[in-house]
């Protein structure tokens, strides 16, 4: 509950219709895209500028109360779920593109801006920008770069880390900062920019983005490899890369997944195949071929039993939709779909593959995996139900050990859904204690009194990590 006082001047700075802490707000900003986690906040604030953002801050500050910034509550590591209370910040109303610099290709937009909408106002200028996670109709600029979201294009394009170049965010003491610019190079001291990038709400709020553009690729060929065995398809991955080709997009999906992909979407998915491949080349045409021909040639001598090549831009649209829309599809499975991102390296992804099935076999739990092969990036996700309590901790067990078999192969606990709260305990089995504490350190020099987003990154105990016997 807050002081009056509190909620009198949070009134004042936004205006009243902006300030919200009637139950049904509270109840909305309680949870976000992650199941089976709910804490009321004591407010829910709207701003509509930087100086809101600063003045708002001030105010908090003064009065030790929590702060958890919030774009569309998209993300899947509980990183809004406000669990020590205080104020949700929504970043909605932050929401221009402030401007496109033609000259130095780039773009500055406020961080409360929906990704497909800032994209497509790109686009109709004839420019690009590749980060396109799964997620960018629903998701904020803000969201994006605060979890480092990757997307299909991430394998040649990076991740959204590549393309911030500059940002403005507001500390907890309310204080403006200003990192980077529209500039390529930019050594003048720590580099913040990158910092606050996958900061996760915890080391400021960023209001504004500079964001790197690039030229759109001339020509696009998208073309669907199907494999009886998955051991192909993996290797078919790494046989790729081998052969100095990056392509655009390289995605994979089991057959639990085609097959719930195919019923959501009726795209006409190869049911009977353990695996598919979906590939995306683009750039100048000539390579463009070369490269799909070569692309073409592996997939073959690794056994693919069919390949498919898109003829036309809307049949390429079909096969990177039935990809996007793995996660919707396989949520309408079950009440509760806990997905995650155990990422390893990706001459590794077959024996990752292989580990996640055993696992879920001897936790007896449905676990279905996609994902990113090329980036090593794979989303084994569980369906289950929240209600059958029994059922969820088997899937927690399974989780664990999912993790667990990711850093053993070399690999980390989350390539780009973040730590938040859900893979908090697991932290420390990735970057050791020494890590953990150079972070707390940076998490003080920002943030001295624990207001932003506390609760997440950091967690109060470190899961005990269990020896996995493989045999
Ligand atoms: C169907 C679906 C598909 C998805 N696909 C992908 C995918 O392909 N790739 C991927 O990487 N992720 C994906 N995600 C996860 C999620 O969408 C991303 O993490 C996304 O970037 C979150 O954006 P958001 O605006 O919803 O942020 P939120 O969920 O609101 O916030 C995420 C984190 O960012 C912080 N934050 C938000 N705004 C700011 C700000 N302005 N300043 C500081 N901190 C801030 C929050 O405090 C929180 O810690 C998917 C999720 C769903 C539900």
């Amino acid at each position: 509950m807050l002081d009056a006082a509190v909620t009198r001047r949070l009134r004042q700075i936004v205006g009243d219709q902006h300030f919200k802490d009637d139950r049904q707000s509270l109840v909305a900003h309680s949870y976000d895209g992650t199941p089976m986690l709910q804490s009321l906040p004591d407010g829910v604030i709207y701003p509509e500028s930087t100086k809101q953002v600063s003045e708002i801050m001030k105010v908090l500050a003064e009065y030790r109360i929590p702060i958890v910034s919030r774009g569309s509550g998209s993300n899947l590591c509980g990183g809004t779920v406000p669990v020590e209370g205080g104020i949700v910040m929504v970043m909605h109303r932050m929401n221009r593109i402030l401007e496109v610099d033609m000259e130095n290709l780039t773009a500055t937009a406020q961080t409360g801006i929906i990704t497909a909408e800032f994209t497509a106002h790109i686009e109709s200028l004839g420019l690009f920008y590749p980060p396109d996670p799964s997620s960018m109709k629903i998701s904020t600029l803000g969201g994006n770069i605060a979890e480092c979201s990757g997307g299909l294009r991430g394998l040649k394009y990076g991740t959204t880390k590549d393309y911030v170049i500059g940002l403005e965010a507001v500390l907890a003491n309310g204080e403006i900062i200003r990192t980077g610019g529209k500039l390529m190079k930019d050594v003048a001291g720590y580099d913040l920019t990158k910092l606050l990038v996958g900061s996760e709400g915890t080391l400021a709020i960023i209001t504004e983005a500079t964001l790197k553009l690039v030229p759109p690729p001339k020509s696009k060929k998208t073309m669907l490899a199907m494999y009886k065995d998955l051991y192909g398809a993996a290797r078919t991955v790494s046989r790729i890369i081998e052969a100095k080709i990056i392509p655009a997009t390289l995605e994979f999906m089991d057959n639990p997944t085609i097959r719930v992909v195919d019923d959501f979407a009726k795209l006409g998915l190869p049911r009977d195949m353990e695996a598919i491949l979906l590939i995306e080349q683009d750039g100048d045409p000539e390579a463009v071929e070369r490269d799909i021909d070569l692309i073409r040639e592996i997939c073959v001598s690794e056994q693919a039993d069919r390949l498919e090549v898109a003829e036309t831009r809307e049949q390429a649209e079909k096969l990177l939709t039935a990809r996007r829309s793995a996660f919707t599809a396989l949520a309408r499975l079950r009440p509760t779909t806990i997905l995650e991102d155990a990422t390893v390296p990706r001459s590794r992804i077959a024996d990752m593959v292989l580990r996640i099935n055993d696992i879920a076999r001897k936790y007896n739990v449905s676990i279905a995996t996609f994902g990113h092969a090329g980036d090593g990036n794979l989303h084994p996700t569980a369906t289950t139900d929240a209600r059958d309590q029994e059922e969820v901790h088997r899937v927690e067990q399974a989780f664990e050990e999912i993790f667990e078999a990711a850093i053993d192969l070399g690999g980390t606990i989350t390539g780009e859904h973040g730590v938040g709260l859900v893979k908090a305990p697991f932290l420390e089995w990735k970057i050791g204690s020494a890590g953990i504490e150079v972070m707390k350190g940076i998490k003080r020099a920002f943030d001295p009194d624990n207001l932003l987003n506390p609760g997440k990154i950091f967690a109060k105990e470190t899961r005990k990590r269990v020896v996995i016997q493989h045999g």
